[in-house]
């Protein structure tokens, strides 16, 4: 350890650690096209293709609460959150490993379990699980998943190609993970530890179908391809639209607003956020978890996207970089962006 000088971590905060930790580093191989930086790392080993590589981990306690997210659906969702970083790249995933840390308090039965969700989601989005590690841990779980992927050279997207006018669109409603999270908390204090005690869940089944068993958007991502649109930038959006749309403008060196009344929000969000004393727009804003796709397309493609469907929504514009990023409300008021999500990291 270094004892000469202490900085905390949360005097940075996560991106400001990244860079600090990263920015040195250079790049030796001709194939390192993009390191640092973007959904994914992106290599050339071939003359028409990119090879991506992406990381994600997530810890018991911190990124997930077992005591009401089953294994199952935590295996299949560790998949979605990293195939989703290809899909932001405009790629394929198409193998990846899995490296666990257990502790002792776990059975081979829950890590059974564990495993046919890594498994159904795999199948799901044509992924061959290819390796990983396995290691006792002092406490918890740790999953790390990496997941590989190829995109065309011609159809890479990248977070910095946004530019002056483009649209801002998003694949589909936001804010219901995050809500849906709060309602699995709210039920776990109400239950207090009773075994076999019953939640209500009732009326919000699409807000724990979007925390506990969320897609990736491969969908999207193939309707783009079919009607042959590249966007400029793409982002996965799993810290929130607000801290996504930062990045965007950020790596795109551009500004940004987006529209409250057009920003889409589903039924169910509105209800549970009014039940719970919560904004549902800071959820939307905010909220994380949602792996939707957040990305820009020329303007001239206006009735090309508003006719897409697979919930695409046009949300706002890029402005001149000097603007910053904001939400307008319906009365005109511009509300600045922050990239502050609930998740305070
Ligand atoms: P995401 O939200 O998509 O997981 P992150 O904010 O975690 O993205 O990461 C941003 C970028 O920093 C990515 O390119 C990622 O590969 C890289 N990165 C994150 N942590 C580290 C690390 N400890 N060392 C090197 N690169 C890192
Ligand atoms: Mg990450």
């Amino acid at each position: 350890m270094n004892t000469d000088k202490r900085t905390e971590i949360s005097t940075l905060g996560e991106f400001r650690l990244i860079e600090k930790l990263t920015s040195e580093i250079k790049p030796q191989h001709s194939s390192t096209i993009q390191g640092v930086g973007d959904d994914a790392a992106v290599l050339e080993y071939n003359e028409d293709k990119y090879s991506l590589v992406t990381t994600d981990m997530l810890l018991e306690g911190v990124d997930f609460d077992l005591t009401y997210f089953p294994l199952k659906h935590l295996g299949y969702k560790a998949i979605v959150a990293s195939c989703s970083n290809i899909y932001a790249m405009n790629g394929t995933p198409t193998s990846a490993t899995v490296a666990i840390g257990v502790s002792a308090k776990f059975s081979v039965e829950d890590l059974e379990e564990l495993y046919s969700g890594i498994r159904a989601a795999c199948d799901d989005y044509g992924i061959d699980l290819v390796g990983g590690d396995t290691r006792a841990s002092m406490t918890g779980l740790a999953i790390t998943i990496t997941t590989i992927g190829e995109v065309g050279k011609d159809k890479i997207v990248r977070r910095d190609g946004a530019k002056l006018h483009d649209l801002i669109c998003i694949t589909r409603d936001l804010g219901a993970a995050f809500l849906g999270l709060k309602l699995l908390e709210r039920e776990k204090i109400a239950l207090g530890g009773v075994k076999n005690g019953q939640p209500k869940f009732d009326g919000y089944e699409y807000l724990l179908r979007r925390q506990l068993k969320p897609e990736a958007r491969r969908d999207v991502i193939e309707e783009l391809a079919a009607q042959e649109i590249i966007p400029t930038s793409m982002i996965d959006i799993s810290d929130g639209l607000a801290s996504e749309l930062l990045h965007i403008c950020k790596n795109s060196k551009c500004g940004a607003r987006i529209y409250l009344e057009r920003m889409p929000i589903a039924r169910e969000t509105y209800k549970l956020a009014e039940e719970l004393h919560l904004d549902p727009v800071t959820a939307a804003l905010n909220g994380g978890d949602d792996h939707e796709l957040l990305f820009t397309v020329p303007l001239a493609l206006q009735e090309k996207v508003a006719q897409l469907g697979y919930g695409v929504e046009i949300i706002g514009h890029i402005t001149e970089e000097s603007t910053g990023a904001a939400l307008v409300t319906p009365d005109g008021s511009i509300i600045e962006l922050k990239a502050q999500g609930f998740h305070g990291n």
